[in-house]
């Protein structure tokens, strides 16, 4: 990559004094390797989605990771869609970390993961295809819980049941995958690396009992067992070999003085229990469960970086109090390409939500925000942000709402700001950004508690600019510029 991209913001309104508090590494710096071979003095970091998911977190892990000797998922499945461009190429990442772009990156699927492995084994052989090296440089729990061909249908009957109610599910059998986790009969990593007898008699047993499930309560078509078995049979031979402990391996590069890069899947408000419930996804989105995942203590994990767009879009059903269903809203879906990677779904889209996304930030600790798609607003001629909501009573609601049939009824209060002639597509320098839209981000900023400290101005790498000149924005320059 070309140097010099990314340039000092020096002039951009310093974070509030209040933040710099939070910068404070949890533990003692360490150093990390960077890619070129030397040394940084520096400490693991995670970067998870601020709104509804599709912040546009791929890019901004695919911009970091390089600086790190290992980049975790740790929650979710392949219902996560990472969009990642290098050079002229585009990648859709699914379960495999970004992290896997970089060569020498080690990627790690926790054991807070639901992991399809016909799925996992399709991304492998796409990567390869595209030149990618893959080996020895995917791991995976032998805790994480896997999907069948049965938790596929069991998905599908039970969103076909509810009718008007659909959650919006990607079908791709998460949320049935959870249930087993959480029931306790869940097959796990380790399987695929057991001996194949024993595979086949605990797979076999666990998708009967899917098959009478999606008979006798949904009066859907059983699965064939067989040709699901021999699918199981065809993946494991290639993932058997990447079983292993996440924790420990974690803990290795942590004594060899390398860093860890944590990326969380889709973002707050979609958290099982902070999200918009039950218009959630079924596990947690928090940087805590990270922790738990991986097995690791929470002072390992460093700072929070939550990705936000300068808008906000959500897919499926569920609360979204900002939707615009009018010419704006078609706009910013045509100008963002704001259709679903995992699923090709549109999605709905509105204006930026501060109170959602301070909720964000206060629920789950985000240190710092890194905006997306600012370029997106281009041509507005004026740009809205909800700054509170009102119930049709006219009472005011500054927070979000536990229950989703209250949130389903606020009304947001705006305030309206500016737009910008000039374009930002493409700017690499916060001084070259129009008067308005550096007002614009000094502004989200003082609403959502949390400073602004990457900025997306594209989809390509290159288009990004990092702003402020604090200990985290030092490190994250050094990142992109090494990446
Ligand atoms: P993720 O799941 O959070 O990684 O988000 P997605 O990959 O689903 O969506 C992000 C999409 O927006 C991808 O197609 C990216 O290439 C694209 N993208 C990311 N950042 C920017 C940006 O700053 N501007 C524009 N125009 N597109 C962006």
């Amino acid at each position: 990559m070309a140097g010099g991209f990314y340039t000092a913001d020096l002039g951009s309104v310093a974070p509030a004094g209040v933040f710099r508090e939070a910068f404070a590494w949890p533990s003692p710096p360490i150093a990390i390797r960077s890619r070129a071979g030397g040394r940084m003095s520096q400490d693991s970091l995670m970067i998870i989605g601020g709104q509804w998911g599709d912040e546009g977190k791929g890019k901004v892990v695919d911009l970091l990771s390089g600086g790190f000797a290992a980049v975790v998922r740790y929650n979710g499945g392949n219902n996560a869609g990472h969009t990642v461009r290098f050079a002229d190429r585009r990648f859709a990442l699914h379960l495999v970390p970004s992290g896997i772009i970089h060569p020498g990156v080690t990627c790690y699927l926790a054991s807070g993961m639901v992991v399809d492995p016909s799925g996992l084994v399709g991304e492998m052989d796409k990567l390869v295809g595209e030149g990618v090296e893959i080996d020895g440089r995917i791991v995976l729990s032998p805790r994480a819980t896997l999907i069948l061909p049965t938790h596929r249908a069991l998905d599908a009957a039970r969103e076909g049941m509810r009718g008007a109610d659909r959650i919006g599910t990607t079908g791709r059998g998460i949320g049935p995958a959870y249930q087993d986790r959480a029931q306790r009969r869940a097959l796990r990593g380790h399987v695929l690396a057991d001996d194949p007898s024993t595979r086949r008699r605990d797979a076999m047993a666990l998708m009967e009992q899917h098959n009478h499930e999606l008979e006798a309560l949904f009066g859907a078509e059983p699965v064939d067992l067989e040709v699901a078995m021999a699918e199981l049979e065809r993946v494991a031979g290639r993932l058997g070999p990447l079983v292993a402990e996440v924790g420990p391996a974690l803990r290795r590069h942590r004594a060899d003085g390398e860093a860890v890069l944590f990326e969380g899947a889709q973002g707050v408000m979609l958290d099982l229990a902070w999200g918009t419930y039950p218009y959630v996804t079924s596990s947690s989105c928090l940087p805590g469960f990270a922790a738990a995942s991986c097995g690791i203590g929470p002072r390992l994990l460093g700072p929070v970086i939550g990705v936000m767009k300068a808008y906000a879009t959500r897919v499926g059903g569920g609360p979204f109090p900002t939707e615009l269903d009018d010419a704006t809203g078609e706009g910013l879906r045509e100008r963002g390409a704001e259709y679903g990677t995992t699923t090709g779904r549109p999605r709905r889209c509105g204006w930026f939500d501060a109170v959602a996304a301070r909720f964000a930030v206060e629920v789950a600790g985000i240190d710092a925000v890194a905006v997306t798609k600012l370029d997106v607003l281009d041509g507005c001629p004026e740009i809205r942000v909800a700054t509170a909501y009102r119930l049709p009573d006219g009472s005011a609601v500054d927070t979000f709402p536990a229950d989703s049939t209250v949130a389903e009824r606020l009304e947001p209060v705006y305030e309206t700001l500016p737009g910008w002639r000039r374009p930002t597509e493409g700017v690499t320098r916060i001084a070259d950004l129009p008067a308005e839209a550096r007002d614009y981000l000094g502004y989200l900023e003082a609403k959502v508690g949390a400073p602004i400290v990457i900025v997306s101005t594209g989809p390509r790498r290159e288009e990004t600019l990092v702003r402020g000149d604090g200990e985290l924005e030092r490190r994250l320059r050094e990142l992109v510029a090494g990446g």
